[in-house]
């Protein structure tokens, strides 16, 4: 009798706990099983450069070494040629014109200062991820990425560990922290902005690829960290037509290819800290998937000019693409992929519910990608008469300069410079970009429209800065 009282009372407790499990909700959800994730953006790193080698020097042997563990993608397209529009794809899962976030800072016609934002209801990769049991942080190093920009959404204020223009060696050392305080399984996002100008990689990385070339004074002035960044922007504007004559004198062939030189030691000096710190983090958690990319590439005067978010060519839209992990057999992928596909390929391969219809393509899936990738940029701002949406299929590549209403079109495999467009009928590629255009418009949640936010005198600062507001 008193057994089988005992037996009732426990029945009982045994409901009230499960009644109230459900009522709480996720957190008496056992935490998922893992593995950890890793996502690693290196800003302005051109594809090319992770199996490039300098006078005979490989310039990223540890990254291009570690793409052997899984699957290195060498068709790997970004959603936008710069950096604010490119992470909002990589973070939201949608292309630019679905999320929005199209202008880094612009100025309306009261002088009212205004930056484009992540709309705070969309559930970027970070809170789906802390949804499900993941603890995320980040690491970021990109005035783009501060967490008044709304990047930080997913992550307790303590583990959103921003440094502005720190290099690699110092994003390790905020990766270390991150760790320490880890619980499996977490996600971490870490931002590298050293191949990013200006460059200011230590002397003896440039070296390892040889003595740099014999330089003028002029060119030592442009080459100038303290001046590289308004070169650009100077270059950026004479290109548009905004300023008839530059600042700075020329820059000699030798000029630029010390240039190159230092870009590529920056990728160095990233590779060898961004290999320490995945060492580091495996040692600790082998199961980690890893994946890495870039937010877009760096134009060197393949079509005119140096830096980038002006122009959609391969050398600003094509990015490196490695995931390294549990279950990922090693393979290269040659076919045409999407870096926008990244949330839903994570999502898939955690076995987690997109929160809204995705875009892009699973990169895990037997054979990667829709057959067609998609880039758009209208420029860093307002100030910059830069309209322009591209599209990618096997070999074949349209540009379309909205603004001036002409389609460009290339043949990737016979003209991979893309410097001869076709003379070939626009028609079905204005289509295709058409189709793309009302896709993206079509498939944006009604609740979530674009938003502006006012920003102060110090963020157009750091903007300017970085390049991407012009200057006065
Ligand atoms: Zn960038």
């Amino acid at each position: 009798m008193r057994s089988a009282i005992l037996l009732i009372l426990l029945l009982a407790l045994g409901l009230a706990m499960l009644a109230s499990s459900f009522m709480l909700g996720a957190p008496t959800d056992p935490p998922p099983a893992g593995p950890n994730v890793v996502l690693i953006v290196v800003d302005t790193l051109r594809a090319d450069r992770i199996l490039a080698e300098r006078n005979g020097v490989p310039v990223m042997p540890n990254l291009a070494e570690f793409a052997k563990k899984g699957r290195l993608y060498i068709n790997a397209v970004s959603a936008a040629s710069w950096t604010r529009p490119a992470v909002t794809s990589l973070i939201t899962g949608q292309y630019m014109g679905t999320h929005g976030v199209v202008y880094g800072v612009s100025e309306d016609a009261d002088g009212k200062v205004f930056a484009d934002n992540i709309n705070p209801r969309w559930p970027v990769l970070a809170e789906t991820l802390a949804a499900a049991g993941y603890q995320t942080g980040a690491v970021t190093t990109n005035g783009h990425l501060q967490p008044n920009t709304s990047f930080d959404q997913g992550y307790e204020p303590a583990r959103y560990l921003y440094e502005e223009d720190a290099p690699a060696d110092r994003v390790g050392v905020h990766a270390q922290q991150l760790l320490r305080s880890a619980r499996a399984p977490f996600f971490h996002y870490l931002h590298y902005m050293d191949p990013h100008a200006p460059y200011r990689a230590p002397k003896e990385y440039s070296e390892l690829f040889g003595p740099e070339p014999t330089i003028s004074d002029s060119d030592r002035e442009v080459l100038d960290p303290e001046n590289h960044i308004r070169y650009i922007s100077d270059q950026s504007l004479i290109r548009l037509g905004r300023r008839r004559e530059s600042i700075f004198q020329p820059l000699s062939e030798a000029g630029r290819e010390v240039l190159r030189q230092r870009y590529d030691a920056e990728c160095r000096f990233a590779d060898e800290h961004i290999a320490a710190t995945i060492a580091n983090i495996r040692k600790f958690y082998p199961k980690t998937l890893f994946i890495i990319t870039a937010d877009h590439g760096e134009e060197f005067w393949e079509h005119g000019g140096t830096g980038h978010g002006l122009t959609l060519f391969q050398e600003q839209i094509h990015v490196p693409l490695i995931i390294v992990g549990p279950r990922v057999l090693p393979r290269m992928v040659t076919t045409v992929v999407e870096s926008v596909g990244i949330y839903k390929t994570l999502l898939a391969y955690l076995g987690l519910n997109e929160p809204l219809p995705l875009q892009g393509s699973d990169l895990l899936a037997e054979a990667p990608g829709n057959g067609a990738a998609y880039s758009m940029t209208r420029g860093p701002s307002l100030d910059y008469p830069v309209d322009l949406d591209a599209a990618l299929e096997a070999s074949g590549k349209a540009i379309r300069d909205n603004g001036r209403g002409i389609t460009e079109i290339y043949n990737l495999e016979t003209d991979p410079a893309e410097q001869h467009p076709l003379a070939e009928d626009p028609a079905r590629w204005n289509q295709v970009l058409d189709a793309h255009a009302a896709e993206s418009e079509r498939i944006r949640p009604p609740r979530i429209q674009p938003i502006q936010k006012a920003v102060d005198a110090k963020f157009v600062e750091q903007m300017r800065k970085l390049g991407y507001k012009k200057e006065e």
